[in-house]
Protein backbone atom coordinates (compact mmCIF):
# COMPACT_ATOMS: atom_id res chain seq x y z
CA UNK A 1 0.00 0.00 0.00
CA UNK A 2 1.26 3.26 -0.78
CA UNK A 3 0.33 7.49 -0.85
CA UNK A 4 -1.56 8.59 -3.85
CA UNK A 5 -1.28 12.18 -4.49
CA UNK A 6 -4.61 12.63 -6.32
CA UNK A 7 -6.11 15.63 -8.80
CA UNK A 8 -3.14 17.68 -8.44
CA UNK A 9 -1.33 19.75 -10.26
CA UNK A 10 2.21 18.72 -10.57
CA UNK A 11 4.93 22.06 -10.95
CA UNK A 12 8.79 21.04 -11.55
CA UNK A 13 11.21 23.84 -12.17
CA UNK A 14 10.13 23.42 -16.33
CA UNK A 15 6.86 21.94 -16.37
CA UNK A 16 3.13 21.89 -15.87
CA UNK A 17 1.21 19.71 -15.65
CA UNK A 18 -1.78 17.24 -14.49
CA UNK A 19 -1.08 13.95 -12.71
CA UNK A 20 -1.65 12.08 -9.60
CA UNK A 21 1.33 10.85 -7.83
CA UNK A 22 1.92 7.36 -6.18
CA UNK A 23 4.97 6.95 -3.47
CA UNK A 24 5.60 3.73 -1.93
CA UNK A 25 8.14 3.62 1.61
CA UNK A 26 9.92 6.93 0.55
CA UNK A 27 10.12 7.46 -3.05
CA UNK A 28 7.79 8.48 -5.97
CA UNK A 29 7.20 5.47 -8.02
CA UNK A 30 5.05 6.64 -10.89
CA UNK A 31 3.36 9.66 -11.66
CA UNK A 32 0.47 9.37 -14.44
CA UNK A 33 -3.05 10.60 -15.06
CA UNK A 34 -5.87 8.65 -13.31
CA UNK A 35 -3.54 6.32 -11.13
CA UNK A 36 -5.36 3.57 -10.03
CA UNK A 37 -6.36 4.17 -6.21
CA UNK A 38 -6.00 0.75 -5.31
CA UNK A 39 -5.54 0.09 -1.51
CA UNK A 40 -3.65 3.19 -1.84
CA UNK A 41 -4.12 6.40 1.18
CA UNK A 42 -5.21 8.70 -1.26
CA UNK A 43 -4.54 12.45 -0.51
CA UNK A 44 -6.98 14.84 -2.02
CA UNK A 45 -4.96 17.60 -4.44
CA UNK A 46 -7.58 19.44 -6.28
CA UNK A 47 -7.11 22.68 -6.71
CA UNK A 48 -3.54 22.74 -5.58
CA UNK A 49 0.03 22.42 -6.84
CA UNK A 50 1.99 19.53 -5.90
CA UNK A 51 5.53 20.95 -5.18
CA UNK A 52 8.78 19.78 -4.91
CA UNK A 53 9.80 20.04 -1.07
CA UNK A 54 11.16 23.37 -0.47
CA UNK A 55 15.34 23.30 0.08
CA UNK A 56 16.46 25.93 2.08
CA UNK A 57 19.95 26.51 1.17
CA UNK A 58 20.67 28.60 4.31
CA UNK A 59 19.78 27.80 7.86
CA UNK A 60 21.65 28.51 11.10
CA UNK A 61 20.15 26.68 13.70
CA UNK A 62 21.62 25.59 17.43
CA UNK A 63 24.45 28.32 16.73
CA UNK A 64 26.47 30.55 18.62
CA UNK A 65 26.83 33.96 18.22
CA UNK A 66 27.80 36.94 20.42
CA UNK A 67 27.62 35.42 23.52
CA UNK A 68 24.24 33.72 22.63
CA UNK A 69 22.99 30.74 21.20
CA UNK A 70 20.09 30.89 18.29
CA UNK A 71 16.60 30.25 19.63
CA UNK A 72 15.82 27.37 17.43
CA UNK A 73 17.50 24.30 17.60
CA UNK A 74 17.61 21.91 14.50
CA UNK A 75 14.00 20.26 16.15
CA UNK A 76 11.99 23.78 16.17
CA UNK A 77 13.69 25.04 13.34
CA UNK A 78 13.03 22.27 11.19
CA UNK A 79 9.37 21.81 12.11
CA UNK A 80 9.16 25.63 11.22
CA UNK A 81 10.80 25.24 8.00
CA UNK A 82 8.63 21.90 7.35
CA UNK A 83 5.25 23.99 8.08
CA UNK A 84 5.76 26.48 5.97
CA UNK A 85 6.56 23.61 3.11
CA UNK A 86 10.45 23.19 3.44
CA UNK A 87 11.35 19.54 3.28
CA UNK A 88 15.49 19.79 3.45
CA UNK A 89 17.43 22.62 5.39
CA UNK A 90 21.38 22.70 4.40
CA UNK A 91 23.18 24.64 7.79
CA UNK A 92 26.21 26.11 8.22
CA UNK A 93 28.72 23.89 10.12
CA UNK A 94 31.03 26.78 11.73
CA UNK A 95 35.04 26.36 11.89
CA UNK A 96 36.87 27.51 14.41
CA UNK A 97 40.11 28.95 13.94
CA UNK A 98 42.81 26.85 14.34
CA UNK A 99 40.62 23.32 14.67
CA UNK A 100 39.86 20.88 11.98
CA UNK A 101 36.70 21.16 9.66
CA UNK A 102 35.99 17.27 9.97
CA UNK A 103 35.56 18.62 13.98
CA UNK A 104 33.22 21.37 13.09
CA UNK A 105 31.24 18.95 10.59
CA UNK A 106 31.33 16.33 13.67
CA UNK A 107 29.63 18.72 15.78
CA UNK A 108 27.03 20.05 13.68
CA UNK A 109 26.27 16.64 12.86
CA UNK A 110 25.34 16.01 16.12
CA UNK A 111 23.22 18.86 16.99
CA UNK A 112 20.76 17.72 14.18
CA UNK A 113 21.29 13.89 14.79
CA UNK A 114 17.75 13.03 16.72
CA UNK A 115 16.62 16.44 16.74
CA UNK A 116 15.89 17.15 12.98
CA UNK A 117 12.05 16.91 12.05
CA UNK A 118 12.73 16.76 7.72
CA UNK A 119 16.34 16.07 5.91
CA UNK A 120 19.55 18.67 6.61
CA UNK A 121 23.27 18.75 4.69
CA UNK A 122 25.90 21.04 5.73
CA UNK A 123 28.20 23.44 4.16
CA UNK A 124 31.51 24.21 5.87
CA UNK A 125 32.93 27.64 7.12
CA UNK A 126 36.39 28.59 6.85
CA UNK A 127 37.67 30.32 9.56
CA UNK A 128 41.73 30.41 8.82
CA UNK A 129 43.89 29.68 5.78
CA UNK A 130 46.47 27.43 7.19
CA UNK A 131 47.92 24.46 5.29
CA UNK A 132 46.05 21.79 7.38
CA UNK A 133 42.60 23.56 6.24
CA UNK A 134 43.14 23.68 2.66
CA UNK A 135 43.97 20.17 2.28
CA UNK A 136 41.04 19.21 4.25
CA UNK A 137 38.58 20.59 1.96
CA UNK A 138 38.71 17.56 -0.55
CA UNK A 139 38.42 15.31 2.28
CA UNK A 140 35.13 17.13 3.62
CA UNK A 141 34.42 16.72 -0.54
CA UNK A 142 34.45 13.01 -0.04
CA UNK A 143 32.26 12.96 3.00
CA UNK A 144 29.67 14.93 1.57
CA UNK A 145 29.73 18.60 2.20
CA UNK A 146 30.05 19.94 -1.27
CA UNK A 147 30.52 24.31 -0.07
CA UNK A 148 32.59 26.30 1.91
CA UNK A 149 31.95 30.03 3.03
CA UNK A 150 34.37 32.50 3.67
CA UNK A 151 33.07 35.82 5.61
CA UNK A 152 34.32 39.17 4.66
CA UNK A 153 32.77 40.88 7.54
CA UNK A 154 32.44 39.86 10.99
CA UNK A 155 36.10 41.25 11.92
CA UNK A 156 38.24 39.49 14.48
CA UNK A 157 34.91 36.64 14.94
CA UNK A 158 34.47 34.71 11.21
CA UNK A 159 36.48 37.56 9.12
CA UNK A 160 38.82 36.03 6.71
CA UNK A 161 41.59 38.17 5.02
CA UNK A 162 41.82 38.03 0.99
CA UNK A 163 44.69 35.24 1.17
CA UNK A 164 42.17 32.84 2.66
CA UNK A 165 39.92 33.45 0.30
CA UNK A 166 41.71 32.96 -3.15
CA UNK A 167 43.66 30.29 -1.62
CA UNK A 168 39.94 28.76 -0.69
CA UNK A 169 38.41 29.31 -4.09
CA UNK A 170 41.90 27.98 -6.00
CA UNK A 171 41.23 24.33 -3.70
CA UNK A 172 37.89 24.31 -4.74
CA UNK A 173 37.91 24.84 -7.84
CA UNK A 174 40.38 21.90 -7.98
CA UNK A 175 38.59 20.22 -5.58
CA UNK A 176 34.80 20.18 -6.88
CA UNK A 177 33.81 22.56 -4.11
CA UNK A 178 31.52 25.99 -4.43
CA UNK A 179 32.88 28.66 -2.70
CA UNK A 180 30.48 30.67 -0.72
CA UNK A 181 30.86 34.11 0.42
CA UNK A 182 29.72 36.91 3.08
CA UNK A 183 30.28 40.10 0.98
CA UNK A 184 30.84 43.03 3.27
CA UNK A 185 33.80 44.66 4.08
CA UNK A 186 34.65 44.10 7.21
CA UNK A 187 37.53 46.57 7.94
CA UNK A 188 35.26 49.73 6.83
CA UNK A 189 32.25 48.77 9.02
CA UNK A 190 34.53 47.90 12.64
CA UNK A 191 36.00 51.80 11.52
CA UNK A 192 32.41 53.45 10.51
CA UNK A 193 30.95 51.16 13.52
CA UNK A 194 33.54 52.28 16.75
CA UNK A 195 32.81 55.90 15.33
CA UNK A 196 29.26 55.55 15.64
CA UNK A 197 29.18 54.50 18.84
CA UNK A 198 31.49 56.87 20.19
CA UNK A 199 29.39 59.35 18.92
CA UNK A 200 26.53 58.01 21.34
CA UNK A 201 24.63 56.58 18.47
CA UNK A 202 23.56 53.20 20.10
CA UNK A 203 19.67 52.76 18.39
CA UNK A 204 19.06 49.71 16.13
CA UNK A 205 19.04 51.77 13.23
CA UNK A 206 22.58 52.26 13.79
CA UNK A 207 23.46 48.95 12.73
CA UNK A 208 22.42 49.72 9.50
CA UNK A 209 24.06 53.45 8.77
CA UNK A 210 27.08 51.25 9.65
CA UNK A 211 26.54 48.63 7.57
CA UNK A 212 26.53 51.19 4.15
CA UNK A 213 25.74 49.57 1.11
CA UNK A 214 28.80 50.12 -0.53
CA UNK A 215 30.42 48.06 1.84
CA UNK A 216 28.43 45.10 0.19
CA UNK A 217 28.85 46.55 -2.90
CA UNK A 218 32.76 46.50 -3.03
CA UNK A 219 33.02 43.28 -1.64
CA UNK A 220 30.80 41.59 -3.66
CA UNK A 221 32.26 42.86 -6.73
CA UNK A 222 36.19 42.22 -5.13
CA UNK A 223 34.91 38.20 -4.38
CA UNK A 224 33.76 37.79 -7.80
CA UNK A 225 37.04 39.49 -8.99
CA UNK A 226 39.30 36.77 -6.43
CA UNK A 227 36.89 34.11 -7.90
CA UNK A 228 37.76 34.87 -11.56
CA UNK A 229 41.54 35.47 -11.14
CA UNK A 230 41.16 31.76 -9.49
CA UNK A 231 38.96 30.54 -12.53
CA UNK A 232 36.76 29.22 -9.42
CA UNK A 233 32.60 29.36 -9.41
CA UNK A 234 31.26 31.44 -6.85
CA UNK A 235 28.22 31.89 -4.76
CA UNK A 236 27.22 34.80 -2.97
CA UNK A 237 24.79 34.23 -0.11
CA UNK A 238 22.27 36.94 1.43
CA UNK A 239 22.13 39.72 -1.73
CA UNK A 240 20.53 42.65 0.13
CA UNK A 241 20.93 45.55 -2.50
CA UNK A 242 20.35 46.37 -5.89
CA UNK A 243 24.42 47.42 -5.63
CA UNK A 244 25.20 44.17 -4.49
CA UNK A 245 23.13 42.28 -7.16
CA UNK A 246 24.71 44.50 -10.11
CA UNK A 247 28.30 43.02 -9.44
CA UNK A 248 26.57 39.86 -9.94
CA UNK A 249 25.30 40.79 -12.95
CA UNK A 250 28.48 42.46 -14.42
CA UNK A 251 30.42 39.16 -13.67
CA UNK A 252 27.84 37.45 -15.25
CA UNK A 253 27.88 39.47 -18.18
CA UNK A 254 31.29 38.56 -18.27
CA UNK A 255 30.94 34.87 -18.39
CA UNK A 256 31.69 34.32 -15.44
CA UNK A 257 29.87 31.14 -12.58
CA UNK A 258 28.85 33.59 -10.05
CA UNK A 259 25.26 32.82 -8.67
CA UNK A 260 23.27 35.07 -6.01
CA UNK A 261 20.92 33.87 -3.29
CA UNK A 262 18.77 36.14 -1.70
CA UNK A 263 16.28 36.35 1.26
CA UNK A 264 12.74 37.02 2.19
CA UNK A 265 13.39 39.81 4.14
CA UNK A 266 15.17 41.62 1.59
CA UNK A 267 11.97 41.32 -0.16
CA UNK A 268 9.17 43.28 2.15
CA UNK A 269 11.12 44.82 5.12
CA UNK A 270 12.79 48.03 4.22
CA UNK A 271 15.03 50.57 6.35
CA UNK A 272 12.64 52.23 8.24
CA UNK A 273 11.72 49.24 9.72
CA UNK A 274 14.65 50.13 12.36
CA UNK A 275 13.13 53.17 13.22
CA UNK A 276 10.14 51.26 14.97
CA UNK A 277 9.71 52.12 18.74
CA UNK A 278 10.45 50.60 21.71
CA UNK A 279 13.28 48.99 20.58
CA UNK A 280 11.22 46.70 18.36
CA UNK A 281 13.57 47.56 15.46
CA UNK A 282 16.08 45.39 16.85
CA UNK A 283 14.30 42.71 15.18
CA UNK A 284 15.47 43.46 12.11
CA UNK A 285 19.04 43.84 13.07
CA UNK A 286 20.28 41.45 10.73
CA UNK A 287 23.35 41.63 8.28
CA UNK A 288 24.05 42.64 5.61
CA UNK A 289 21.20 45.26 6.73
CA UNK A 290 17.62 45.58 5.22
CA UNK A 291 18.09 48.44 3.02
CA UNK A 292 16.19 51.25 1.70
CA UNK A 293 12.47 49.97 -0.46
CA UNK A 294 13.29 50.59 -3.98
CA UNK A 295 15.90 47.79 -3.49
CA UNK A 296 13.04 45.64 -3.11
CA UNK A 297 11.83 45.76 -6.70
CA UNK A 298 15.16 45.26 -8.28
CA UNK A 299 16.17 42.32 -6.17
CA UNK A 300 12.49 40.47 -7.15
CA UNK A 301 13.23 41.47 -10.92
CA UNK A 302 16.48 40.27 -10.88
CA UNK A 303 15.20 36.67 -9.23
CA UNK A 304 13.02 37.21 -12.31
CA UNK A 305 15.62 37.70 -14.87
CA UNK A 306 17.61 34.53 -13.92
CA UNK A 307 20.32 36.51 -12.42
CA UNK A 308 19.74 36.23 -8.48
CA UNK A 309 19.33 32.26 -8.54
CA UNK A 310 18.47 31.28 -5.16
CA UNK A 311 16.31 31.74 -2.40
CA UNK A 312 17.39 31.21 0.80
CA UNK A 313 15.79 32.04 4.36
CA UNK A 314 18.98 32.65 6.33
CA UNK A 315 17.10 31.66 9.16
CA UNK A 316 18.79 32.77 12.30
CA UNK A 317 16.40 33.30 15.59
CA UNK A 318 16.92 35.32 18.80
CA UNK A 319 14.27 36.73 21.06
CA UNK A 320 13.71 40.35 21.47
CA UNK A 321 13.46 39.25 25.02
CA UNK A 322 16.50 38.22 26.58
CA UNK A 323 18.66 38.00 23.40
CA UNK A 324 18.14 40.90 21.24
CA UNK A 325 17.92 42.91 24.37
CA UNK A 326 21.83 42.07 25.45
CA UNK A 327 21.91 45.27 22.62
CA UNK A 328 19.60 47.63 24.55
CA UNK A 329 22.74 50.66 24.74
CA UNK A 330 25.11 49.31 21.87
CA UNK A 331 23.61 48.48 18.75
CA UNK A 332 26.99 46.72 17.94
CA UNK A 333 25.91 43.52 20.36
CA UNK A 334 22.59 43.16 19.08
CA UNK A 335 22.35 39.16 17.84
CA UNK A 336 22.25 39.70 14.23
CA UNK A 337 19.81 37.37 12.75
CA UNK A 338 15.68 36.53 12.18
CA UNK A 339 13.33 33.76 12.12
CA UNK A 340 12.36 33.72 8.51
CA UNK A 341 12.60 29.95 7.60
CA UNK A 342 9.06 29.24 8.13
CA UNK A 343 7.95 32.01 5.77
CA UNK A 344 10.28 31.61 2.83
CA UNK A 345 7.92 29.95 0.36
CA UNK A 346 4.99 32.32 1.28
CA UNK A 347 7.18 34.91 1.29
CA UNK A 348 8.24 34.56 -2.22
CA UNK A 349 4.96 33.37 -3.58
CA UNK A 350 3.58 36.71 -2.89
CA UNK A 351 5.12 38.87 -3.85
CA UNK A 352 6.54 37.01 -6.62
CA UNK A 353 3.90 34.80 -7.94
CA UNK A 354 0.40 36.80 -6.66
CA UNK A 355 1.99 39.66 -7.99
CA UNK A 356 2.11 38.32 -11.36
CA UNK A 357 5.92 38.60 -11.88
CA UNK A 358 6.72 35.15 -11.92
CA UNK A 359 5.60 31.64 -12.84
CA UNK A 360 5.32 29.01 -10.38
CA UNK A 361 8.08 26.94 -12.23
CA UNK A 362 10.46 30.13 -11.37
CA UNK A 363 9.03 29.52 -7.76
CA UNK A 364 10.03 26.11 -7.70
CA UNK A 365 13.37 26.65 -9.06
CA UNK A 366 14.89 29.43 -6.89
CA UNK A 367 12.63 27.58 -3.87
CA UNK A 368 14.15 23.96 -4.26
CA UNK A 369 15.62 22.97 -7.89
CA UNK A 370 18.55 25.35 -8.08
CA UNK A 371 19.44 25.14 -4.59
CA UNK A 372 19.70 20.89 -4.76
CA UNK A 373 21.67 21.55 -7.65
CA UNK A 374 24.57 23.81 -6.32
CA UNK A 375 24.63 21.74 -3.04
CA UNK A 376 24.79 18.34 -4.94
CA UNK A 377 21.18 16.81 -3.90
CA UNK A 378 19.64 16.81 -6.95
CA UNK A 379 17.88 14.95 -8.57
CA UNK A 380 17.67 12.57 -5.22
CA UNK A 381 15.62 16.08 -3.87
CA UNK A 382 14.50 19.35 -5.92
CA UNK A 383 12.09 17.29 -8.40
CA UNK A 384 9.29 15.20 -8.97
CA UNK A 385 10.17 12.40 -10.96
CA UNK A 386 9.81 8.40 -10.32
CA UNK A 387 13.40 7.24 -8.15
CA UNK A 388 13.65 10.86 -6.24
CA UNK A 389 12.88 11.30 -2.86
CA UNK A 390 8.88 11.91 -2.12
CA UNK A 391 9.85 15.46 -0.92
CA UNK A 392 6.46 17.17 -1.51
CA UNK A 393 4.70 20.20 -0.81
CA UNK A 394 0.95 20.52 -2.00
CA UNK A 395 0.14 23.83 -2.29
CA UNK A 396 -2.55 25.40 -1.97
CA UNK A 397 -2.76 28.73 -3.70
CA UNK A 398 -5.88 30.28 -2.52
CA UNK A 399 -5.79 30.07 1.20
CA UNK A 400 -5.25 33.29 2.89
CA UNK A 401 -3.55 33.85 6.67
CA UNK A 402 -1.56 36.10 8.58
CA UNK A 403 1.93 35.98 9.77
CA UNK A 404 2.24 36.08 13.53
CA UNK A 405 5.09 35.17 15.81
CA UNK A 406 1.60 33.64 18.19
CA UNK A 407 0.54 31.10 15.61
CA UNK A 408 3.97 30.64 13.89
CA UNK A 409 6.16 26.93 15.09
CA UNK A 410 9.29 28.67 15.15
CA UNK A 411 10.62 28.67 18.92
CA UNK A 412 10.85 32.35 19.09
CA UNK A 413 9.20 35.53 20.25
CA UNK A 414 9.02 37.31 16.89
CA UNK A 415 8.22 37.66 13.32
CA UNK A 416 9.87 40.08 10.93
CA UNK A 417 6.62 39.61 8.73
CA UNK A 418 4.34 40.00 11.53
CA UNK A 419 0.68 41.29 10.28
CA UNK A 420 1.56 40.23 6.81
CA UNK A 421 -1.01 38.47 5.13
CA UNK A 422 -0.22 36.07 2.19
CA UNK A 423 -2.52 34.23 -0.18
CA UNK A 424 -0.85 30.67 -0.99
CA UNK A 425 -0.08 27.98 2.14
CA UNK A 426 0.80 24.39 2.51
CA UNK A 427 -2.07 21.76 2.45
CA UNK A 428 0.62 19.00 3.09
CA UNK A 429 4.09 18.46 3.24
CA UNK A 430 5.69 14.96 2.65
CA UNK A 431 9.06 14.65 3.90
CA UNK A 432 10.43 11.11 2.20
CA UNK A 433 6.52 9.88 1.85
CA UNK A 434 6.02 10.61 5.50
CA UNK A 435 3.14 13.58 6.42
CA UNK A 436 5.00 16.07 8.79
CA UNK A 437 2.60 18.69 7.75
CA UNK A 438 -1.87 19.16 7.69
CA UNK A 439 -2.44 22.45 7.51
CA UNK A 440 -1.98 23.40 10.42
CA UNK A 441 -0.92 20.40 12.65
CA UNK A 442 2.54 19.08 12.93
CA UNK A 443 2.03 15.51 11.79
CA UNK A 444 6.54 14.96 12.09
CA UNK A 445 8.68 13.55 14.50
CA UNK A 446 11.54 14.60 16.30
CA UNK A 447 14.41 13.54 14.54
CA UNK A 448 12.83 11.58 11.31
CA UNK A 449 15.05 14.03 9.89
CA UNK A 450 18.67 12.34 7.82
CA UNK A 451 21.63 13.37 7.33
CA UNK A 452 21.96 13.86 3.33
CA UNK A 453 25.40 13.81 1.69
CA UNK A 454 26.20 16.55 -1.02
CA UNK A 455 27.27 15.12 -4.19
CA UNK A 456 31.25 16.90 -5.37
CA UNK A 457 29.70 20.68 -7.10
CA UNK A 458 29.10 20.32 -11.04
CA UNK A 459 28.72 23.42 -13.11
CA UNK A 460 25.03 24.22 -13.10
CA UNK A 461 23.40 26.23 -15.59
CA UNK A 462 21.15 28.61 -14.31
ZN1 LIG B 1 23.61 33.40 7.29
Amino acid sequence: MGTLIHGGTVVTATDTYDADILIEGETVVTIGKNLDKGKHEVIDASGAFVFPGGIDPHTHFDMPFGGTVTADDFETGTRGAAMGGTTTVVDFALHTRGDSLQNALDKWKEKASGKAVIDYAFHLTIADGRDETMAEIPKMIAAGVNSFKVFMAYKHVLYVDDETIFKTLQVCRDAGGLVQVHAENGDVIEVITKQALAEGKTEPKWHALTRPVECEGEATHRAIRLAEIAGAPLYVVHVSSAMAADAISDGRKRGLPVYGETCPQYLVCDFTDYERPNFEGAKYVLSPPIREKWNQGVLLRKLKNMELHSFGSDHCSFNLCGQKELGKNDFSKIPNGAPTAEDRLAILWQVGVNSGLMSPNQFVALCSTNPAKFFGLFPRKGTIAAGSDADILVWDPKKKRTISAKTHHMNVDNNVFEGMTVEGRPRYVFSRGKMVADGDKFTGAKGAGKHQKSARYFPVSV
